[in-house]
């Protein structure tokens, strides 16, 4: 099954559910525009390059188009397609003024300079300027994209249309970017996990969380569910993890992959690799890094209670059953890690409005969308008996659908 597959599959089963009939089914399941360009650009080296890049724009009824930039070699037209539907759902979930979108760059940054990428950035945004903007599309950061990346697009975008900070979010502090916004996604998911542990009686203090990844989501949801308690038995990066059954020193941990580059090789603990991470003895696993990691055979070993979904689609569909015939409680990205577009629609709100929010009130904003959100879905998954991720789209849907209704079609 391919990315968009997957994605078409959980939209489907939803609608299948609440009926909403042939006619919507069909509106909701196309995207509105597709767009791949060719993004050459001169190497420092004099070599010209061509990468592909994307935007796929999925549906505007409920307002201007939200989603991430990401940077990276399996970026294409399928993953992006999905990954467009998926915020869609997420933005609806959480209530937001708005659509779905994303894109990205097929290509490997960790290749290119400072230079080389500013190069792309602006290139793409030369290629995509016409059909971006504060009130039709709003790109964001993603996998290997970061305040910086998001600058470039902000000043490059208004070169053509005039001052423009709310043309992107995820900014710098410094350039019109919100307070909290890096730790968004992170602390996002320490609520959910705050609102699953009333729930199921779990409370953080003292459970076991298994992280996968360390970037922008994994390392913040490490650091703050650590602050609140919790107990991080294993955390790995794309050069390699580490594991400890009493517990990682979180802060050790910080000043180790701050000099290193990694968390690879920090002596509070063993060397764990993926696949060992995802199936290790914790309570709950957070997959934080890239999609489709847990796969059918993985799911069967995984020995968490719970998944909370950091990164966008970690679980394959088939993967999903596994989950729910085996009773593993899947807290979906579309719901888990909404944190992260929801302060970068405050960062947007702030920008229109010329004015600045203190920290606070982003964290106790954020706090009280997500746990709207949180009581909506479980709502849904107690009263119709369904899983969460069902649910989560049910009500999604729900939105999309009406608000499409009522515009017209
Ligand atoms: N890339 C993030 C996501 O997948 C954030 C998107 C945004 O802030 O617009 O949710």
């Amino acid at each position: 099954m391919t990315s968009a597959e997957a994605t078409a599959h959980y939209f489907k089963k939803a609608a299948r559910i609440m009926d909403v009939g042939e006619r919507i089914e069909t509106l909701l399941a196309a995207p509105l525009r597709e767009v791949k360009v060719q993004v050459s650009i001169e190497l420092d080296n004099g070599e010209i390059r061509t990468f592909n890049g994307y935007r796929v724009q999925h549906d505007n009824a409920r307002g201007p188009m939200k989603g991430g930039l990401r940077y990276h070699p399996l970026v294409d037209a399928d993953e992006t397609l999905s990954l467009a539907s998926l915020m869609t759902w997420k933005t609806a979930v959480v209530n937001l003024p708005y659509g779905g979108a994303k894109g990205g760059i097929c290509v490997d940054p960790t290749g290119l300079s400072s230079k080389e990428l500013e190069r792309l950035t602006r290139k793409f945004v030369d290629q995509i300027q016409d059909i971006i903007g504060p009130t039709r599309d709003i790109p964001a950061p993603d996998v290997n994209t970061n305040p910086q990346v998001m600058a470039w697009i902000m000043d490059q975008y208004s070169k053509y249309h005039g001052h423009s900070p709310a043309v992107v979010t995820g900014k710098p502090i410094d350039l019109y970017g919100s307070r909290g916004r890096e730790a968004a996604t992170g602390r996002g998911l320490l609520y959910i996990a705050r609102e699953i542990a009333r729930d199921v009686g779990l409370p953080v203090k003292g459970t076991r969380f298994a992280i996968q990844g360390f970037g922008n989501v994994g390392s913040h949801a490490a650091r703050l569910i650590h602050e609140d308690g919790g107990i991080i038995v294993a955390v790995n990066d794309v050069n390699g993890g580490v594991k400890n059954p009493k517990g990682l020193d979180v802060p050790a941990l910080f000043d180790h992959a701050r000099k290193t580059g990694s968390v690879k090789g920090f002596n509070g603990g063993s060397p764990c690799g993926t696949e060992e991470l995802l199936t290790c003895d914790c309570d709950v696993l957070i997959p934080a890094a890239m999609g489709g990691v847990l796969t059918k055979s993985v799911a069967a070993e995984v020995r968490a209670k719970i998944v909370l979904e950091g990164a966008n689609a970690p679980c394959t569909p088939e993967a999903d059953e596994v989950f729910e015939k085996r009773g593993v409680l899947v807290v979906p990205d579309i719901l888990a890690n909404a944190g992260g577009v929801t302060v970068s629609y405050f960062e947007w709100v702030q920008n229109l409005q010329h004015v600045t929010w203190d920290e606070d009130r982003v964290t106790t904003e954020l706090e009280k969308l997500m746990r709207e959100a949180y009581e909506r879905v479980a709502n849904i998954s107690r009263t119709r008996k369904l899983p969460l991720r069902t649910s989560a789209y049910v009500l999604a849907i729900g939105r999309v659908g009406k608000a499409t209704v009522l515009r017209g079609i």
